[in-house]
């Protein structure tokens, strides 16, 4: 059987996409090939292919038993003979499998690295007496401490590859930085590998980056331009997903929780309802996710910084499979990145949290960027993107970048004449020259004070935030918020160069808007 009728016979798809085929010719020729594709490419037909085509059974080294079932399941349901091994099945399941492979009648066969060496019936030995026509290795990247995503057990897949020599290897992620790919390939030990570096770009998918304020409003407010969609509210801990899940449904949203520490039945039944549309919105931790496969998510939403851009993107990507319009937003503070890096300082390994520590510094980098963040997104992955994209806030920012440095320099001038000691209300107050009795009498005799009265309330509010939003002001007190200048801003201050701002931007852009009308 070719590839292509593989495709058609047991998939229903009529072409290949992308480089898959060029992928599976260069498996099918014994090559040792490292595939590296976005999420939703289409990794798993690169090998499982080639495990059709070829007499013979193909290992599949994938890290997560609960996926294994789900991929064994679909195969299985194609018509494909597969089965996985793991340490949840009894000794007699094990050797039921263990004769089916060598009866020839198994395909492939799914592991997780754990179970390579040891176990009940020793794989080594099952595999010995089969014919092993391929291994891949999927979630490649997990092999390396570069990545974001270490999983020891995968250093074990390098003695596999001594023990079978001969048998080609195909590795393949869906993420990986220049670092961590050269690794890759070292730690499993392949042999001249063929590289197939897919684009990762997503044209597709918004990309948005909002302060991290009043965030939960601000996320039902963008809620509101997704109302018939699905999609995935990211949150950092099992707390935040309980408490934000809850404030959804009591906002009458469709929201269930996802997170580690629910029982598994509870885990597996709210995932059961994503995946039907029978709950429109999930809230989760990154446990939720992986190996979902779902087309119709139309946006991601990160509630917390993620701790790294591979992380990031790797989420984002869930949304979007289908090739239409989706978003992603992401709430930013540093107070993340500080919860982030104390979290790290918990490792007791100083290289882990050197490497860690500097890709949580590109992480920031990227929410504090002000250029075109997919760009940044593409340069990460060694990617070369020429021209803005047109399609992230900071694109969308700058077409309507307005000259605000008046405005600016009163707002910023009475943030210090304040001494930095008052929120935006009260700023507003000042500026407008309010005869409030909230007002102190002697900040009534500032200079500043009724400088800013031909303009709206709103008008001072949405400059203020904006000010927050490009990094002129920062948010500072502990029994409630006070502004203070950043160092930016004293400079912009002191030179009196000018201030351009995108005063419509936020994250009911008019991308958002045009999308429903
Ligand atoms: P990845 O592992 O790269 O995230 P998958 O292998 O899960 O991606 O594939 C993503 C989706 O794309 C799956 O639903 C898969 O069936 C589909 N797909 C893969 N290849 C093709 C193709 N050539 N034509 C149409 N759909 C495809
Ligand atoms: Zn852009």
């Amino acid at each position: 059987m070719t590839p292509i009728q593989a495709l058609k016979d047991y998939y229903g798809y009529n072409s290949f996409r992308g480089n898959q085929e060029d992928i599976i010719n260069s498996i099918l020729k014994g090559n040792d090939t490292l595939v590296l594709m976005p999420t939703g490419g289409g990794k798993s037909i690169c090998y499982q292919i080639p495990a059709i085509v070829q007499p013979g059974l193909t290992l599949v080294i994938s890290p997560l038993i609960a996926l294994m079932k789900d991929q064994v399941d679909s195969l299985r349901t194609n018509g494909v003979e597969a089965a996985f091994l793991n340490s949840s099945q009894s000794t007699s399941e094990q050797r039921f499998i263990s004769q089916e492979i060598q009866k020839g009648k198994i395909k492939l066969l799914y592991v997780a690295p754990e179970r390579l060496f040891g176990g009940a019936v020793p794989l080594t030995e099952i595999l010995q007496s089969s014919k092993l026509s391929l291994i891949a290795v999927d979630e490649a990247h997990c092999v390396s401490q570069w990545g974001h995503d270490f999983r020891p057990e995968y250093l074990k897949i390098g003695k596999l590859r001594k023990a079978f020599p001969t048998v080609p290897f195909v590795a393949l992620t869906a993420t990986a930085d220049q670092q961590t790919r050269r690794d890759m390939a070292e730690k499993l030990g392949l042999i001249k590998p063929k590289w197939f570096i897919s684009s990762f770009d997503r044209p597709n998918i918004t990309y948005r980056v909002a302060p991290k304020r009043n965030s939960f409003d601000r996320l039902l407010e963008f809620l509101e331009f997704h109302q018939k969609d699905t999609g995935i509210v990211y949150c950092l801990s099992r707390k935040n997903v309980e408490d934000t899940a809850e404030k959804l449904q009591e906002a009458g949203l469709s929201a269930l929780p996802y997170h580690a520490g629910l029982d598994r039945d509870k885990r597996a039944s709210n995932q059961e309802k994503f995946i039907r549309d029978e709950v429109k919105i999930m809230v989760a931790t990154i446990a939720f996710g992986m190996g979902i496969d779902k087309s119709n998510v139309r946006f991601v939403v990160h509630m917390n910084m993620p701790q790294n851009v591979e992380g990031y993107y790797q989420e984002t990507g869930r949304a979007g499979r289908d090739g239409l319009p989706s978003d992603a937003l992401m709430f930013y503070s540093t107070q993340d990145v500080m919860t982030l890096e104390r979290m790290l300082e918990n490792s007791d390994n100083p290289e882990y949290v050197e490497i860690m520590k500097s890709k949580l510094n590109r992480m920031r980098e990227f929410c504090q960027t002000s250029t075109c963040r997919r760009q940044y997104l593409m340069n990460y992955f060694s990617e070369k993107m020429p021209d803005p994209c047109g399609n992230c806030d900071i694109c969308f920012g700058k077409e309507n970048q307005q000259d605000m440095t008046i405005p600016s320099q009163m707002l910023l001038s009475a943030v210090a004449r304040l001494k930095e000691a008052f929120g935006l209300g009260y700023i507003n107050l000042v500026l407008r020259g309010s005869k409030s009795s909230k007002l102190q009498a002697e900040h009534q005799s500032l200079s500043v004070y009724g400088i800013g009265k031909d303009r709206t309330e709103d008008f001072w509010k949405k400059l203020g935030n904006q000010l927050l939003q490009e990094g002129y002001l920062a948010e500072a007190g502990q029994k409630f918020p006070t502004l203070k200048l950043t160092p930016m801003a004293w400079e912009k201050l002191k030179t009196k160069e000018k201030i351009l701002l995108a005063m419509d931007q936020s994250i009911s852009s008019k991308n958002q808007k045009s999308q429903h009308e």
